[in-house]
């Protein structure tokens, strides 16, 4: 019996002892931890759903005693509300050290200057980042959620070499940096890690044409179910995040909700170490194509190479399944269109309508608008769906920080 797999059934055991839910769970599948004996039975285990974590609301999945609790995070609730995750001592020095390895992926070392625009409340992302980077050394710059100028100024007057934050934040400083006529070549960043957000490799190509070259544009991924960021760190060959080997993961057909012998699913995680908030066979709903390929850095671990989308960020368009990453990656083809966009969907006479409001330069809109149709026909022809495109002057749709909410869904709404 592996190490990992002798770890792993602690964990079952301690989930089955103290979390009455998923105890429940296992009944009614007449299972018993013992008879999980190696990694192919883990399939026999029930699945873990959001909708299971939020039952017994805040505490009811938790294994410890609250006393044991030294911290709360909380997922944002854009969905409703927000799901609260305990972590004890052993919890906190577990996401210290996967940040470290997160970091060291990223090529981030104890020398380094780095800003962390992430919040510092309830999101795991402020907190994570300041204590792992800490323990490795590095000197850091909380500018957390500080207005874009602000953050500006301080990346100007104490010159990060890393810059952490999600990949609209990193376009969005660039672009306020342009106004205000700031020479960003004076910064001395070399690595912008971006996180929070899905990352497109036309995204990337946006940020290193906006920060320069030189600069290494990686991702990680987590989630605050996990603890943080640190499931998936990319390297700096940038081509896919390695899975953490701290986590057992699988993939399931999103909609059969079985194990899949694909490349490509709905990625499944049981976490292994984890002490208050422990996780088995949890849904994330993330659809990923993941390659076992040897990584150009050497590491063989298992990489997420493509996020295809969320099985919640799917939409039906007048019966058509489309990803919200799908329609992004289609609209950044086009170099005229900023970062920022939208899509709304409405109903008129029991019809969908599906608009999308996308920025665009002040000085060539006029321009833009004359290849509104054309775009809109290319939109057509890739996804079957009749759009409406309306183009819109720079910082009209509104930058919050964290994560963007690109889809408004009015079709339930009534007016
Ligand atoms: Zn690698």
């Amino acid at each position: 019996m592996d190490k990992k797999f002798r770890e792993f059934k602690k964990q079952l055991n301690r989930i089955y002892t103290n979390n009455k839910i998923y105890h429940k769970k296992m009944q009614e599948k007449h299972l018993m931890p013992n008879d999980i004996t190696d990694w192919n039975d883990i399939k026999k285990l029930p699945l873990t759903t959001k909708e299971d974590l939020l039952k017994d609301y805040p505490n009811g999945w938790n294994c410890v005693d609250e006393e044991k609790i030294k911290i709360y995070h909380a997922s944002s609730g854009t969905t409703g509300k927000p799901l609260i995750v305990g972590l004890t001592e052993k919890d906190i020095l577990l996401r210290e050290d996967t940040i470290i390895t997160n970091a060291m992926f990223a090529g981030i070392t104890k020398n380094d200057i780095v800003q962390i625009c992430y919040g510092f409340g309830m999101f795991t992302g402020g907190f994570s980042f300041y204590d792992g980077l800490k323990k490795l050394g590095c000197k850091i710059i909380p500018t957390g959620t500080l207005s874009t100028q602000m953050q500006l100024f301080y990346m100007k007057k104490l010159n990060p070499t890393v810059l952490i934050t999600s990949p609209s934040h990193a376009m969005h400083l660039y672009e306020k940096a342009r106004q205000l006529e700031i020479d960003i070549k004076k910064i001395p960043l070399r690595i912008i890690r971006v996180g929070s957000e899905l990352l497109t490799e036309t995204m990337r190509k946006k940020i290193k044409k906006a920060w320069g070259e030189r600069v290494s544009v990686t991702q990680d991924y987590g989630m605050t179910e996990t603890l943080g960021p640190g499931l998936g760190m990319e390297c700096q060959h940038e081509n896919g995040m390695h899975l953490n080997d701290s986590y057992y993961f699988e993939l399931i057909d999103p909609i059969t909700k079985k194990p899949t012998t694909s490349n490509v699913g709905e990625l499944v995680v049981t976490t292994i170490y984890n002490e208050c908030f422990g996780l088995i066979r949890y849904k994330t709903n993330d659809l990923v194509e993941i390659s076992t390929e040897k990584c150009s850095c050497g590491k063989e671990s298992p990489r997420i190479i493509k996020f295809i989308g969320r099985t919640d960020d799917m939409l039906k368009v007048k019966g058509v399944k489309v990803f919200v990453s799908q329609i992004e990656d289609f609209l950044f083809t086009y170099p005229y269109f900023s970062h920022q966009y939208e899509i709304v969907l409405s109903n008129e006479n029991y019809k969908d309508i599906l608009t999308i409001n996308i920025e665009t330069k002040e000085e060539v809109i006029a321009e833009v608008n004359n290849n509104k149709k054309l775009v809109e026909q290319e939109f057509k022809n890739k996804f079957g769906i009749t759009s409406e495109i309306n183009i819109l002057e720079s910082n009209t749709l509104s930058t919050k920080l964290g994560k963007v909410k690109r889809v408004k869904d009015l079709r339930g709404v009534k007016i």
